[in-house]
């Protein structure tokens, strides 16, 4: 396949980096829709992008489930397939076929300290939340170094993430920093966007957060996650979306008791009811008890979300017959290849800073 990667055209400024990527915990979910992907089908009109499947992290909390891990990872590109994202433009690639990755973990994994892994807020909600008790693997916290490294291989402007990966790129800035201050010779008072431009190896990246930072999962509690049992994912049926949407609770009694619009049912109301003079009129009238049922808000919130999952369903067909399985393996390899040359790349001259550029090598 020919890639169609935006390029610099001679003079004009280069398109911006952009690098993300999703764990192969199970199936993309409505959460990752409005917190990452819809920004990474924008993104990829203009910009050179890379997409990472994260497949040595599932490992973290699932290496007992090697087969769960394969099968999640090709149902994930289905899932990004679906959604738009263009392999004839973005590099879609498996991390664990990229070893420059788990190199540049082992050279973060000393510039950062044990305090900044455990003391990262997002990873000690996952030890709470995912239920990894106290026996969870050492690789668990490890997985938010590595993370430095899948971004940084990249040399990325842009990470369009969503709210809960905050603590994460900030890690992973100060990765960049540090490196860059250690073995580049960049002064500690140099501002983040100078770094390239002072002799730093890696840009100082930043966080770019979805329309939706944070969705709530239909439990209402938690915010909606693969493995906690409380997503709506992008290939849910019709019949499952109504089903879930049905599920949330609110507790609102009547369709005359006046309702709290900043209850999850609302919550997911203005992240996918598109028109925004139609959301107020449902807000006001759900406030003022104005003769509206959950029934009613639910039954017209769940129309609009099968609306935007109908042509990810079709689309997603394609790639359900004999022999896709065989089409996503192929967009991986050469997407990793392209990734391969991008992150060799930047191990190169991260080992040249660091003192260990003793010759060249070749990962084909
Ligand atoms: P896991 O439960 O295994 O951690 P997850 O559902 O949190 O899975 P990830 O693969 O960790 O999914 O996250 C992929 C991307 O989607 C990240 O950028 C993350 O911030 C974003 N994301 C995940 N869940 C949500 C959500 N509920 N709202 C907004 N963005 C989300
Ligand atoms: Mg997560």
């Amino acid at each position: 396949m020919m890639s169609n990667a935006p390029s610099a055209a001679a003079g004009s400024t280069p398109p911006t980096r952009v690098l993300t990527g999703d764990t192969p915990t199970g199936r993309l979910h409505l959460g990752h829709f409005v917190g990452s992907i819809e920004n990474r089908l924008a993104l990829q009109e203009k910009h050179e992008c890379f997409f990472l499947i994260a497949n040595m992290h599932a490992f973290t909390t699932r290496a007992d489930k090697p087969s769960d891990i394969r099968a999640d990872t090709i149902e994930i590109v289905k899932d990004w397939l679906a959604a738009g994202i263009d392999p004839a433009r973005s590099a879609i690639f498996l991390q664990t076929e990229v070893p420059a990755i788990a190199e540049l973990t082992w050279f973060f994994a000393m510039l950062l300290s044990f305090n900044d892994v455990m003391g990262n807020p997002t990873l000690k909600h996952e030890l709470e939340t995912k239920g990894l008790g106290d026996s969870y693997s050492f690789g668990f916290p490890m997985y938010t170094v590595g993370q430095c490294a899948d971004i940084l291989a990249f040399r990325p402007e842009l990470v369009p993430v969503g709210e809960d990966q905050e603590p994460h790129i900030e890690m992973c800035r100060k990765a960049a920093r540090k490196f860059n201050q250690l073995y580049c010779g960049v002064g500690n008072r140099v501002e983040p966007k100078d770094h390239p431009s002072a002799g730093g190896v890696f840009p100082i990246p930043e966080a770019k957060i979805g329309r939706v930072g944070r969705l709530p999962g239909i439990d209402g509690k938690n915010k909606m996650s693969k493995s906690l049992g409380n997503a709506i994912f992008l290939s849910d049926t019709g019949k499952e979306v109504e089903k879930k949407i049905g599920k949330i609770t609110t507790g609102r009694q009547s369709l005359t008791e006046k309702g709290d619009i900043s209850n999850v049912l609302f919550d997911f109301v203005r992240a996918f009811i598109k028109d925004p003079a139609r959301v107020a009129e449902l807000e006001r009238r759900y406030g003022e008890g104005d003769n509206i049922g959950d029934g009613h808000v639910k039954k017209e919130l769940a129309e609009n979300i099968n609306t935007l999952l109908e042509p990810m369903r079709v689309r997603r067909a394609g790639f359900e017959k004999p022999g896709g399985d065989e089409v996503v393996i192929e967009i991986l390899k050469e997407g990793t290849a392209r990734a391969n040359a991008v992150a060799e790349e930047t191990l190169m001259m991260a080992k040249r800073a660091m003192g260990l550029g003793f010759w060249e090598r070749v990962v084909g």
